[in-house]
């Protein structure tokens, strides 16, 4: 597995850095968000390092399309309230004008009752 050692995220991953686990499997690391946006706040990123989603390529299918069916699972079992009046965000900032600051793929997954503290 290809961690960058510069990279805050591989160190959560490799648990240098301690977090909040949510979920772990072969592929992804999930663990909650440490400036939470809403109620149910949580980040899953691939445990390979890269950047965003101008690397990604066809090589990163099983793990991309992993992530995005894991979400809803891993929302329900946070807290999100049920679909439709409930729901969730699914959201990959890319680049400085995507708003990324990590630069280490990750899917932001958002959700509980409303108001959130970033709309
Ligand atoms: P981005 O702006 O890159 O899409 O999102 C990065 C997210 O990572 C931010 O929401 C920020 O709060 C979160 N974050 C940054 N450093 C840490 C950390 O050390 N631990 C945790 N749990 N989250 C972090
Ligand atoms: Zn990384």
């Amino acid at each position: 597995m290809h961690h960058d050692p510069d990279c805050i995220f591989c160190k959560i991953i490799e648990g240098k850095i301690p977090s909040q686990k949510v979920h772990e499997d072969e592929l992804v690391y999930a663990f909650k968000d440490i400036h939470p946006w809403a109620p149910v706040h949580f980040l899953i990123v691939p445990k390979e390092h890269f950047a965003s989603m101008e690397q990604a390529g066809p090589q990163h299918e099983k793990l991309l399309a992993h992530m995005l069916l894991l979400a809803p699972r891993l929302a329900k079992e946070q807290g999100c309230n049920p679909y439709p009046a409930g729901g969730y965000r699914l959201q990959i900032n890319t680049g400085a004008e995507g708003g990324q600051e990590v630069y280490h793929l990750h899917l932001h997954v958002v959700g509980g009752s409303r108001p959130w503290f970033k709309a």
